[in-house]
């Protein structure tokens, strides 16, 4: 892609009204922008970075065998007023309801257990057709009075939502640690290796115990006690011990460390089901409610986390895997012709390259390249010409390789 014709704009100084380094980060190296507190316009290089998280998800959920669909945002009184929720006084203090001007009552997505039970009840359930395992990602809105950690904390983001309906405990259960398995995979993929499954408790959505996926960070707002040898780890609201006591599994220490919740699990058994009448054939024909989960990944959230962690004092350092792009192409001097030509040639076999195409003097050209954190920077300059050969770095290291040209995209090959 060319940085001309992208949309791309960068700021030398931070915004003055964000303390987050998220939002200061993305914001200066225009992958963000901000309509108001806790909500944001993902422009063209963000997206890139969304999008590459979002297929890394996507592939996590389909290995597990479910399937991917779109639900409504606006959804009718009348089907959270089936389990109760719309009158809660819990769930009227983070969901945005409102009345048109005919007088209907509506009410924005903040999760979807309703909508996905009202999908699937149109049809004939039997323990034959069951599980069903759908998911997708969209947007919600909740009603967040302290919106102001940039991506951390939205009025209104993206997920991505999982649900799943089986005939049996034993079933939910099974499907359940899957699903937890599949969530590590995901956050070891984008890059978060120390991600941390902490028993919980279900808090509005669910009276038995849940799991969050939190990642252990110094601006992280929740709190969690974990072993410091096995994989024991409870959040603060259920956690009896003090620091430093033994590990109620192996007998190691408890430490307590600040997180960021980047995922979480829920299992609802049957209540939901039987709320709204929901039922399905057992092998004897007898009716009987099914058991529902429920699993959330906060995916905007995920970009503000991985913001948090992979930066340095000049900008981002995106893992390759969630990085704009691969490969930061750029000239320097006379060299602009060349540079063109070897853009031209690696498009055509498909790089993830970014074209600074900008007649900019080398300054802004390195200092937005080290803003934006794409993995590897390529110079093309009169003295790299001069021996065949381009320059390459990597983004938060100071090694400069050089390359033959004619060598180059099988090194870059290399990297994918
Ligand atoms: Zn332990």
């Amino acid at each position: 892609m060319r940085y001309s014709q992208s949309f791309i704009n960068t700021r030398r100084d931070d915004p003055k009204d964000e303390t987050a380094t998220n939002a200061r980060l993305l914001i200066r190296g225009g992958f963000i922008d901000k309509l108001m507190a806790g909500s944001y316009t993902f422009l063209p290089l963000g997206w890139r970075v969304y999008q590459k998280i979002e297929q890394i998800v996507r592939e996590e959920m389909n290995a597990v065998g479910s399937g991917e669909i779109l639900m409504p945002l606006l959804h009718p009184r009348d089907v959270w007023n089936e389990t109760g929720r719309w009158a809660d006084p819990n769930v009227k203090q983070i969901m945005y309801q409102f009345k048109s001007v005919d007088e209907k009552e509506y009410g924005l997505s903040f999760t979807h257990e309703e909508i996905f039970l009202d999908v699937v009840r149109k049809n004939s359930l039997s323990y034959k057709n069951l599980p069903i395992k759908l998911y997708h990602f969209s947007t919600k809105f909740r009603n967040e009075p302290r919106a102001k950690s940039g991506l951390l904390r939205g009025r209104e983001f993206i997920m991505k939502d999982l649900y799943s309906l089986h005939a049996t405990q034993d079933d939910l259960d099974k499907f359940y640690w899957e699903v937890k398995d599949a969530y590590l995979r995901v956050f070891d993929r984008v890059g978060l290796k120390d991600v941390k499954v902490v028993e919980a408790s279900g808090g509005v959505f669910t009276s038995g115990h849940t799991h969050e996926f939190q990642l252990v960070s110094p601006v992280g707002e929740d709190n969690i006690y974990f072993c410091d040898k096995c994989d024991w780890a409870q959040n603060k609201e259920i956690y009896t011990h003090k620091i430093g006591e033994a590990c109620p599994k192996c007998g190691g220490q408890v430490e307590e460390a600040s997180s960021i919740e980047v995922g979480n699990i829920f299992r609802f058994g049957t209540v939901y089901s039987e709320k709204m009448g929901i039922n399905f054939k057992d092998s004897d024909g007898k009716d009987n409610p099914p058991y529902l989960g429920s699993y959330g990944i906060g995916m905007s959230r995920l970009v503000g986390v991985l913001a948090e962690v992979f930066n340095d004092e000049a900008g981002m350092k995106w893992p390759k895997s969630v990085a704009p792009f691969l490969i930061h192409l750029t000239f320097l001097g006379g060299a602009k012709d060349e540079a063109e030509k070897l853009y031209k040639s690696l498009a055509q076999k498909n790089m993830d390259v970014l074209w600074d195409d900008r007649e900019e003097s080398a300054g802004v050209k390195l200092s937005d390249a080290d803003l934006i954190g794409i993995p590897y920077r390529v110079i093309v300059s009169d003295k790299t010409l001069a021996k065949d050969s381009v320059e390459i770095k990597e983004r938060g290291s100071d090694k400069v390789e050089m390359v033959k040209l004619d060598e180059l995209s099988s090194w870059l090959e290399r990297l994918e």
